[in-house]
């Protein structure tokens, strides 16, 4: 029986995860920079923890949970999403107590969605994600979105749209919400039945149905702007104040709903427009939360936050043709011929690793040839050949792979020889 990885899911080889490393880093980096510190939270939750959070209309909650029973009988969920479980700790841990608000947290890690599979589109992907919990400042909102054009702009992606969107407060949902129950109910019938059940439930998330996108009553469907009340109009045009100070350009788009429930004010997300990129061309998406944290159980405090994906991240990459930077150098590798050549290149190989020097030898007794191959195919800066003589001699040529220069350096001064040359 040949065993496969499960559908949706991938094998990261050792060959791909230096990109994927080197994302991460600069993930690492800007959070800091942008001071969004690592909250790390359990993989799995109480499975009421994403009902409440998420949102029972939601197609996550409906349809892409794992959801299991643990052994004492209590209902559990792999993490879907990172901003339920980080509100849950900044509640359980009492952040809102902490002396520096808003509370600005980081999160990275797998995320688990029961989803068709596609392009861009896995059951378990690695989502990074941020979330500033203790601010209704229109400040936030575009700190949180720079740092997410920040990210692209960093990994060298240049083909991105950033489209915004505000969905208000309270006011303006409800009254939003009549008018779009009036203008869908008479033709419900023609949508699917998740359209149907949204109608009272939760008549915004017609708007951003994925089956039903292109009926005519959702271009002419009354756009959210038009019912902002006088204060969220006020709260949009500030965020779009920062916005333009920071020099980032976004289009504004009424129609822009995001998947969870619990959104309010300000909603983003970046495309990739780069062409060639698949049907799935959001890369990231945000938005104002006010009222979640509340919803957990904490104290009535506004939130902003955005999640990406890296594997969209890596997508875009491709689709644009950027080559990331990757560490991955090997500075030395040694060539043994001989027993008593290999017991002096694993001293060496110690000694330069001890100084952080990338080395590597020969394990499986290949011929001197194949070794040199192996250091070529390797990439490895420097390679240097231990026989008879050398061991004699004390020393050897350093060979400089590139330019086939050589030069001959005594064995006692090979690591300060290669920490200065590599
Ligand atoms: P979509 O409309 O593509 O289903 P979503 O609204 O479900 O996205 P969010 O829950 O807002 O997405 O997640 C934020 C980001 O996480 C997305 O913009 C995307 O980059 C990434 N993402 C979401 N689902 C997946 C998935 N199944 N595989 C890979 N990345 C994903
Ligand atoms: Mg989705």
């Amino acid at each position: 029986m040949a065993f496969k990885v499960p559908r949706g899911t991938q094998d990261i080889l050792p060959e791909q995860t230096p990109k994927w490393q080197k994302v991460e880093s600069v993930l690492r980096e800007l959070s800091r920079v942008y001071r969004y510190k690592e909250i790390r939270t359990p993989i799995f939750e109480q499975t009421e923890l994403f009902q409440r959070g998420v949102g029972d209309t939601t197609d996550i909650v409906q349809k892409e949970m794992y959801t299991f029973e643990d052994r004492g009988g209590r209902s559990l969920t792999l993490r879907p999403e990172g901003t339920a479980a980080a509100v849950r700790a900044y509640v359980e841990h009492k952040m809102f107590g902490y002396p520096d608000q808003p509370v600005k947290l980081s999160y990275m890690g797998p995320m688990f969605r029961y989803e068709r599979q596609q392009a861009g589109r896995y059951r378990q992907f690695v989502q990074y994600g941020v979330e500033a919990i203790g601010s209704a400042d229109p400040a936030i909102d575009a700190e949180v979105i720079s740092l997410a054009m920040d990210i692209y702009q960093t990994v060298g992606l240049k083909d991105l749209k950033l489209v915004i969107n505000s969905l208000g407060d309270k006011e303006t949902r409800d009254a939003h919400r009549t008018a779009l129950i009036k203008h869908f109910e008479p033709s419900i019938g023609e949508f699917c039945s998740d359209c149907q059940n949204r109608l009272e439930k939760n008549p915004l998330r017609i708007l951003d149905c994925k089956k039903d996108h292109e009926h005519p009553l959702m271009k002419t469907a009354p756009a959210l702007t038009d019912y902002l009340t006088e204060s969220s109009a006020e709260y949009f045009s500030q965020v779009k104040n920062y916005l333009d100070v920071l020099g980032i350009q976004y289009e504004v788009d009424p129609n822009l709903v995001r998947g969870l429930d619990y959104y309010n004010h300000t909603a983003f997300e970046i495309m990739s427009t780069a062409k060639g990129f698949g049907a799935i061309t959001t890369l990231c998406g945000g938005g104002r939360y006010n009222g979640l944290v509340e919803d957990i159980g904490g104290p009535d405090v506004p939130g902003i936050g955005f999640a990406l994906s890296i594997e969209r991240l890596l997508l875009a990459l491709e689709a644009e043709g950027v080559e990331l930077e990757v560490e991955d150098a090997l500075d030395i590798y040694v060539v043994a011929m001989g027993e008593e050549a290999k017991l002096k290149s694993a001293e060496l190989i110690s000694s330069f690793r001890t100084k952080g020097i990338a080395a590597d030898m020969d394990y499986v007794d290949r011929k001197m040839k194949a070794q040199m191959k192996s250091a070529d195919r390797l990439g490895a800066k420097f390679v240097i050949v231990i026989g008879e003589s050398e061991l004699e001699e004390n020393a050897v040529n350093v060979k400089e792979m590139e330019t086939g220069n050589q030069e001959k350096v005594e064995f006692h001064n090979l690591v300060n020889y290669l920490l200065e040359h590599k």
